[in-house]
């Protein structure tokens, strides 16, 4: 039987309860506890892949397909275990399922209301990944700030389990802040002290209260927290602002998150965790010796949880070549002719970004011209690459109306186009090409180099795909298919042999790239740009 432990938060949004539970798995992890982390959302979507990036950031995409939240991403990218369907629960998923049994007649004649039907739901699906007998402990992030409205039948579900399973087997954190006012040169537990009393109203109590704060606590403020609180000074933990978020697992090991979490569930018999690889990859990451720069090419740039798992990768393969990767967001819609020699001009690389939609479409095929002219590494990622290719249409073969079905229904030469299974599909939700799928890689091709592998399998998620009937004259012109779905001949990966490194594809390898295994094309991109940056310094000498 696995152990359950609930994360909370409160008084704001955004203190980083994802961070605090995957760093929390991660110490439990490294000590040998078998961990998976799931996240309950209390919005009313179904799942987040019907949301705008501006609302709740990236949108994560799971081996088995499943849209979710981005905290999947850091759950995935700290523990490297895979998550799935199972791990992202919402509001809306939950109602649906009551609903769904409302109307085959299971509630037999009964008034179906949210305590018991709704609770009983969220408590099954609570329990579903731990039930399955593959992991010791399942953390579940509770999406939102305690004193929501929305929130209210996940606490009263993790109220009841609490008084249902046995003592030990359930573990409640909360996180909150203790904000430092400047003036009075003081740390305010009041908002702590608040949140505490709102969680416990609702019959919740905190075993454990994690603060983040941009100060030291110091054991009065600690003690001050725990007497207030109701907790011990032992399981007030100061979460200080870090660096990176892959520092916080080290926070937490010297604040002793691991041990307390693990005398209150009751386990025991498991040696000091060992983080030696995570300490190396950290000391890669602080201590660079190079600096490369790569323009990310989006329409989401004023965000920066859209591009979560890209800017993760850029980090992870970062460190693995030891340079320092200084991310310039430059916005697809202002890029034009007469600006773009002087907006890419000082970059090392240029990732363009996944996206739907029309907005700065011109902007980022200007930005693949640039890259295929200068010789400049270029990295295109789903729609990325979907641009290369129309780029390539019209500037090297000439095709000048070559577009994609998505921004030009009616265009003669569609070199994107529709995938044939999408045509029939009106829904919207969880009705695209989505998760893991194989592909099958060109020897001696440049994908061949950086996978060194003839087969591999990446997560997906688009509706449109590479033209096939065009693909002889790109490959006469020199833009080659080096990667296909075995099965249906779907182009996977475009690149330009004559190019030093130009490569496009309509997967997202950023939703594979873990601290322990950075996304191949990630850490050969950025060997790519340090290249081409040693080379420019060596020009300029
Ligand atoms: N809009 C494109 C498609 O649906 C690309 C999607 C993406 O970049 N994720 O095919």
């Amino acid at each position: 039987m696995a152990k359950y432990i609930f994360v909370t938060g409160g008084v704001t949004s955004s203190l980083g309860k994802g961070i605090i539970a995957a760093s929390l798995a991660k110490l439990l992890q490294a000590r040998g506890l078998k961990v998976t982390i799931q996240k309950f959302d209390p919005y009313i979507n179904v799942d987040p892949g019907t949301l705008n990036p501006y609302e709740h950031g990236e949108c994560f995409v799971t081996e088995d397909g499943a849209e979710t939240d981005l905290d999947l991403g850091h759950y995935e990218r700290f523990l490297g275990v895979n998550t799935s369907q199972l791990n992202n629960v919402t509001t809306g998923r939950i109602y649906q399922t009551v609903i769904n049994k409302e109307r085959a007649g299971e509630f037999l004649g009964k008034t179906v209301q949210v305590v018991p039907h709704i609770t009983d739901e969220i408590k099954h699906r609570m329990q579903l990944i731990g039930k399955k007998g593959e992991f010791d402990i399942v953390i579940t992030e509770l999406g939102g700030t305690v004193g929501d409205i929305e929130s209210l039948p996940f606490i009263e579900a993790v109220r009841q389990l609490q008084w249902e399973l046995p003592e030990e087997d359930v573990l409640v954190i909360h996180l909150t802040l203790v904000p430092y006012l400047k003036a009075a040169k003081e740390l305010k537990t009041k908002p702590t002290q608040h949140s505490v009393k709102m969680l416990s109203e609702t019959g919740v109590h905190p075993d454990i209260i994690v603060c983040r704060t941009e100060e030291i606590l110091g054991n009065d403020i600690k003690n001050k927290i725990a007497l207030f609180c109701n907790v011990k000074p032992e399981a007030v933990i100061e979460a200080m602002d870090a660096s990176t978020i892959y520092e916080v697992p080290l926070l937490m090991l010297r604040e002793k998150l691991d041990v307390i979490t693990m005398k209150k569930l009751g386990i025991t018999g498991y040696p000091e965790p060992n983080l030696d690889n995570w300490k190396l990859f950290l000391d890669k990451l602080k201590y660079p010796k190079a600096k490369v720069t790569i323009g990310l090419i989006g329409k989401y740039i004023e965000l920066q949880d859209a591009y979560k798992s890209i800017l993760e990768s850029f980090i992870h393969a970062g460190a693995m070549n030891e340079v320092k990767v200084r991310v310039l967001d430059i916005h697809s819609e202002f890029i034009n002719e007469q600006n773009v020699d002087e907006k890419l001009g000082g970059l090392d690389g240029l990732l363009v970004a996944p996206g739907f939609g029309n907005r700065g479409i011109e902007g980022k095929i200007l930005a693949v011209k640039y890259a295929r002219e200068n010789g400049l590494p270029f990295f295109g990622i789903c729609l990325g690459m979907q641009m290369a290719v129309i780029e390539f249409a019209r500037n090297v073969l000439g095709i000048k109306d070559a577009h994609s079905t998505e921004m030009n229904p009616e265009t003669a030469n569609a070199v994107i186009n529709m995938m044939e299974e999408q045509k029939r599909i009106k829904m919207m939700g969880g009705t695209m090409r989505l998760g893991a799928y194989p592909c099958e890689i060109e020897e001696g091709s440049l994908a061949h180099k950086v996978y060194n592998s003839t087969l591999i399998s990446e997560r997906h998620r688009h509706r449109y795909e590479f033209n096939n009937s065009y693909l002889v004259q790109f490959e006469n012109a020199g833009m080659n298919a080096s990667g296909t779905n075995p099965e249906t001949g779907l182009v996977e990966i475009i690149e330009i042999p004559e190019h030093p490194f130009f490569i496009g594809v309509q997967y997202h390898p950023e939703l594979k790239s873990t601290v322990e295994r950075p996304a191949p094309l990630f850490v050969s991109f950025i060997a790519a740009a340090k290249k081409y940056n040693e080379e420019k310094v060596g020009n300029k000498r």
